[in-house]
């Protein structure tokens, strides 16, 4: 199986979400790809945020139409932050091929993340421009770069209470029935 991990807040997921999943599939020969929402700590204070068993419902009604895509809750049952490379490693024991899908925003900031050797030697990433900022490939990294873009952004949508045109109408209605981001 090839599959990518796709790691994210989704507080909420959003139609970027779905098409750059789409994008991977269609253009990198996939099979699947599995959404995994992180753990996020109760005690973040002052960020208006929804309750993981939120997130992970909504990830799972924005993608019930698609055969491809999975939602996992590894990250929010260990019930404390993982690391990307922890995932990886997780998951790297099912499947033979391993993919990460990114955004630029992301991809930049890759040496930041923990342990990015062992992510190099794991995952192929592949990765989405976002705000115009420039892509480049990474010494020892490797990376595909593909060219769907799409203006949507979760804290965008948050400061909209939901109220947005690139929500799944599930996804809006579930926001509006739990009140998140009010
Ligand atoms: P925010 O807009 O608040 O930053 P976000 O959607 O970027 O939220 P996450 O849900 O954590 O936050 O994103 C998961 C992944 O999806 C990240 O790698 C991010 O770069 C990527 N991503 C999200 N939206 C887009 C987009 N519109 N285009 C390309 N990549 C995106």
């Amino acid at each position: 199986m090839k599959t990518a991990l796709f790691g994210g807040t989704f507080d909420p997921v959003h139609n970027g979400h779905i098409a750059i999943a789409s994008a991977t599939i269609a253009q990198c020969g996939l099979d699947r790809v599995r959404f995994i929402p992180c753990f996020e700590s109760p005690h973040k204070s002052g960020v208006q945020s929804a309750e993981g068993r939120h997130r992970l419902e909504m990830l799972k009604l924005a993608t019930a139409g698609f055969p491809w895509a999975e939602v996992s809750n590894w990250e929010l049952q260990r019930k404390a932050p993982s690391y990307s490379w922890q995932t990886a490693q997780h998951f790297a024991d099912e499947d033979t091929d391993l993919y990460w899908i990114l955004g630029a925003d992301q991809w930049v900031a890759l040496e930041q993340w923990a342990k990015p050797e062992i992510l190099a030697d794991l995952l192929h990433f592949i990765v989405f421009p976002r705000d115009g900022i420039p892509l480049m490939p990474k010494p020892g990294f490797r990376a595909t770069f593909l060219d769907t873009s799409h203006p949507a952004s979760a804290t965008a949508i948050r400061k909209l209470s939901g109220n947005s045109e690139h929500l799944a109408s599930s996804v809006r209605e579930y926001i509006a029935a739990h009140h998140l981001y009010a």
